[in-house]
């Protein structure tokens, strides 16, 4: 506007001047100087206009908030690039993935990897949505996917511009639970693949080469016998396993006392007792001790730990259970169930995986007692589904103690 107002005083000075000295008519003198006027004010006059519309457009403040809170309420890491690649919005989210993103700074010096970078550059290139997967290292090892969506946004006099929104998903969890499903599934085929192969070994045995020797067959019974044994039990604990991680998310609600339950399982272990000359101490309470729990998975629970100590620990010549209350760290009341051996133990490098799927300290001696290497794991759910914790002590040469924790059932407030 200024210029305009320079060059309309130049050109009215001139004018004047030759209208004085006589060179114009003031007729010509007028018209010239509308036609000066003109062309020095309309194209002020339109970038004017276009001044006022870019404002509104970056500027209007609703809009411009409504952007940043959009992208500050992406539950993932969001950024929202300009087209060369420079910040114009980020969520918290994303300044803790990328400390080094700034406002109005370019994004490829912050986010170093090659593969965020190539997808950048093409995204911009190609104006069509670029995905890339890349390991982040810090602050641990990540599995990132990274996606950029290019959006249009309007521009000056009707035509359009494009944003980049970066948006970046955690992938980790998911890839450890497809490697867990994938290592289960090749664990449990090769676990039962084991007593099959010895299984069909025999068949041929007997149909062939021991076909007329009633000794070798009398034997070679009895161990298909174990094995088919063993694949039962297998089958059986990976069923009861699935239908424990089922139901997982349901904490039982009914009332059960834990004495007879106790007592029902070690009178059942008697014979397997006697047979490793182990004797089973049992130190109850003459009350009841109720918990909210499954009555089916408490057995199946403390068969577990109590079998168990008589296979493992049988060295030791006795297996001591007990149950008392104390306080959890937290403070609140617990009811604990001890199982405790005086066996070899356990290096304390096993301890943390012993309730892993499939983990054993020694597979051969799991394997002849008939162990599926499940045990624990099933332990260790059903007490997750009971809300319990499952301690675990050892000190080799000397034994182990399992200690299943379950929280105490409030007492009913008095009314
Ligand atoms: P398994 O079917 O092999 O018994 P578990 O999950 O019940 O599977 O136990 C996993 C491993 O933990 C066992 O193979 C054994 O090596 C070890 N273990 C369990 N209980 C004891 C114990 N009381 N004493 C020593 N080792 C034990």
């Amino acid at each position: 506007m200024r210029h305009s107002a320079i060059i309309l005083l130049a050109a009215g000075l001139a004018l004047a001047v030759l209208v004085v000295f006589g060179d114009l008519a003031v007729v010509r003198a007028v018209a010239a100087f509308i036609c000066i006027g003109a062309a020095a004010l309309v194209p002020w006059r339109l970038h004017d206009v276009a001044a006022s519309r870019d404002e509104v457009r970056v500027a209007n403040p609703v809009e411009a908030a409504a952007v940043a809170a959009v992208v500050a309420g992406m539950p993932d890491p969001a950024v929202l690039l300009d087209r060369a690649g420079r910040v114009l919005h980020l969520n918290a989210a994303a300044a803790q993935l990328a400390p080094a993103l700034r406002k109005n700074e370019l994004a490829q010096f912050a986010l170093r990897s090659p593969e965020i970078i190539t997808a950048l550059r093409e995204a911009i290139a190609t104006s069509e949505i670029r995905r890339a997967t890349y390991l982040d290292h810090v602050p641990v090892d990540r599995w990132m996917e990274l996606t950029i969506t290019p959006v249009p946004v309007p521009t000056l006099f009707g035509g359009s511009d494009k944003c980049m929104l970066m948006t970046f998903h955690d992938q980790t969890p998911l890839r450890r639970v497809e490697e867990m499903r994938a290592d289960f599934v090749a664990n449990a085929s090769h676990e039962l693949r084991t007593p099959l192969a010895a299984l069909s070994g025999f068949i041929d045995t007997l149909q062939g080469p021991a076909k007329d020797d009633v000794k070798a067959r009398e034997r070679f019974l009895g161990i298909m016998h174990n094995q088919a044994t063993r694949m039962a039990r297998l089958i059986d604990d990976l069923l009861s396993l699935s239908r424990v991680e089922l139901s997982a998310h349901v904490r039982p609600d009914t009332l059960v006392d834990l004495v007879p339950i106790i007592r029902q399982v070690a009178d059942g272990l008697e014979p397997l007792a006697r047979e490793r000359q182990v004797t089973i101490d049992i130190e109850l309470p003459d009350t009841p001790v109720s918990i909210a729990g499954d009555r089916e998975e408490l057995l199946r629970l403390f068969e577990n730990l109590i079998e168990n100590a008589l296979k493992y620990g049988a060295s030791g010549g006795k297996v001591v259970v007990s149950l008392s209350q104390a306080l959890s760290g937290e403070g609140a009341p617990e009811v604990r169930v001890m199982v405790r051996d005086f066996g070899p133990g356990i290096a304390p490098e096993h301890l943390p995986r012993l309730t892993e799927r499939f983990y054993r300290v020694d597979v051969g001696d799991s394997r002849a007692q008939g162990g599926t290497g499940l045990g624990l794991s099933l332990v260790k759910h059903i007490l997750n589904r009971h809300r319990g914790r499952l301690l675990i002590e050892s000190v080799p040469k000397q034994g182990a103690t399992f200690t299943a924790a379950f929280p105490q059932v409030r007492p009913p407030e008095a009314t």
